[in-house]
Parts: structure tokens; C-alpha cells; sequence
């Protein structure tokens, strides 16, 4: 027998529940019930200048109005810098981790000199020009080691991993990401460093979110396999788009939640992860009836 199965649900306080994400909690909810498993709430506000006091408790009003309850206490990233800190200690310890020095500025300067100027819209590839000592700088900020020392000299590393809905997936992210930050210059913990640790801390086996979490999956997996801790699987849940086409979210004001028709508000988001319609008079017995249905899917994959 396996480990049990734990799943997670992981909104930032930034503003109150919408109908995008609520897509992924159901999604997180019911594929956790559908493999006998427990479901886990963690409120995400490292990035604690965007978080909005109270707002976690709004959030779990609003899934357990739709019967979506946690089973344990939820935990609370800005509770947990000291394990963070451990976290960081080891891979600096372990020779991954690596303190930089540079300014935005510094990273542009170095970037155009090596001919590789930052495109717009792209994030800018950090060019390791810290990893082999600060040269007298200060510590501005901490980075993840992406290259592997080898034989040959350091070799990208390239993570390949699984996702349950949109199948093989690849990122090399030693030339698409670079040494990413774990710990910023304004002394917040990176969200990358902050999940790893506390899905571990919570034994999660079962990573359930949007699709616009994908992309932060490979440098997960490689802080995962840096600490030496197991990668859970994942499944990136659909999108939800506004009139606009582009996807619904806090910063372009998405509505909250219309809870007046629980059972409605939940019957739109299983409509977006291809659910069939239920009927149904509580959002308990609604839940009931849709985890056989999540199970389904799920199989016929
Ligand atoms: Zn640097």
C-alpha cells in the first residue's frame, strides 16, 4: 500500500474567491475524496504586501458555504520562516544554494554585455554572474543552483514530469529560468522555496491547481530532488477565462463568488473540468455525487 493519499487547496489572501479558483479547489477537493484521500487548505500570503487582512478567513467562509471544509486547522505560510530558513541553511550547506549580489540593474548590464539583451515580456535569465562568490558585493539575495556540475564541466538541467491532464511535460530550466531566487532582496521568501517546503511538511502526494501554475512546476521538482524530498503528482486544472480572453484573476478584478445558489456556483465550475450536470439540493449532496464523477473521468483518461 502507498502513502495516503493527501491533496491540498492553496489561495493567496489577495482578495476574495473567484470563479477561476474555485475551479481548482473543487478540482483539488474532489480528486482527494475520490482516491480515499484527505484535502488540505494553505493559505499562501509569503508575498505579505499583497495579502489583505481577514482575508483568509473570508476565503474559508466562502468553501465552506459550498461544503468544500478542510480536514485539519489551515496553515499559514507567514507562520513558517523558520522552516523555510532550515530549508535554505541545507542547500546552502549542500553547496546548491548560492547568495547574489546584483541588482535588477546589474542583471540587465551583465545580460547586454554577454549580448543577451532582456527581451520584453520576458523575464530576464539570471546570468550567474554570483555563483562563484559575491566578490565583495553583499548579499542581496539567494538563488538556486540550476546546473549540475558534471565530468565535463556544469551541464543543464532539464526536468521532465507528468501532469495528469496535459501528459509529458518538459522545461530545461537551466536556460529558460536560470538560478531562480529563494529568498528575495526584500527579504520575502520566494513562493517556489514556500511551496516545496510546506507541501512536504504536509505530506501532500496530490498537487492539484491552474494551469497557470505549470510553468513553476519543473524549478519545484528541482528544489524537491535538491532537498531531497519526494515530488508529488500533479494535475493543472483549466483556465477560466474573463470576457476579455484573457484568464480570470484578483488583479483584473474578477467577481467573488456568487453564493446565493451554492449548488449553482459549484455546477459551473465542474462544468469547466468536464463534469456532467447533477441534481442535486445541498452542496454536500451535490459533492457526494460528483466524486464517482470526478473518479470517472479521472479513469477514462
Ligand atoms: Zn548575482
Amino acid at each position: 500500500m502507498g502513502a495516503p493519499v493527501i491533496g491540498r487547496f492553496a489561495p493567496s489572501p489577495t482578495g476574495p474567491l473567484h470563479a477561476g479558483s474555485l475551479v481548482a479547489a473543487l478540482a483539488s477537493w474532489l480528486d482527494a475524496r475520490a482516491l480515499h484521500g484527505r484535502w488540505l487548505v494553505r493559505i499562501e500570503d509569503v508575498d505579505t504586501p499583497r495579502c489583505v487582512p481577514g482575508m483568509d478567513q473570508v476565503i474559508l467562509q466562502q468553501l465552506a458555504a459550498l461544503g468544500l471544509i478542510a480536514d485539519e486547522p489551515p496553515l499559514a505560510q507567514s507562520t513558517r520562516g523558520a522552516a523555510y530558513q532550515a530549508a535554505l541553511d541545507r542547500l546552502l550547506a549542500a553547496g546548491a544554494a548560492y547568495p547574489c549580489g546584483c541588482s535588477r540593474r546589474d542583471i540587465e548590464r551583465a545580460l547586454a554585455a554577454a549580448g543577451q539583451p532582456r527581451q520584453r515580456f520576458h523575464a530576464a535569465v539570471y546570468p550567474g554572474t554570483c555563483r562563484s562568490g559575491l566578490h565583495g558585493r553583499s548579499p542581496r539575495a539567494w538563488r538556486l543552483r540550476t546546473e549540475r556540475a558534471g565530468a565535463g564541466g556544469a551541464a543543464d538541467q532539464r526536468v521532465d514530469w507528468f501532469d495528469r491532464r496535459l501528459g509529458a511535460q518538459h522545461q530545461n530550466v537551466s536556460r529558460e529560468v536560470g538560478d531562480f531566487v529563494l529568498r528575495r532582496a526584500d527579504g520575502l521568501w520566494a513562493y517556489q522555496l514556500a511551496v516545496v517546503v510546506d507541501d512536504a511538511a504536509q505530506q501532500v502526494t496530490h498537487v492539484v491547481r491552474g494551469e497557470d501554475l505549470a510553468d513553476n512546476t519543473a524549478r519545484q521538482i528541482l528544489l524537491q530532488r535538491a532537498l531531497g524530498l519526494p515530488t508529488p503528482a500533479y494535475l493543472h486544472t483549466p483556465l477560466v477565462l474573463g470576457r476579455d480572453g484573457h484568464k480570470l484573476s484578483k488583479q483584473n478584478g474578477a467577481a467573488a463568488l456568487d453564493l446565493r445558489d451554492p449548488v449553482r456556483t459549484l455546477q459551473a465550475a465542474a462544468a469547466v473540468l468536464g463534469l456532467p450536470r447533477l441534481d442535486a439540493p445541498t452542496p454536500q449532496a451535490w459533492l457526494q455525487q460528483a466524486v464517482p464523477a470526478w473518479a470517472g473521468i479521472m479513469r477514462d483518461r
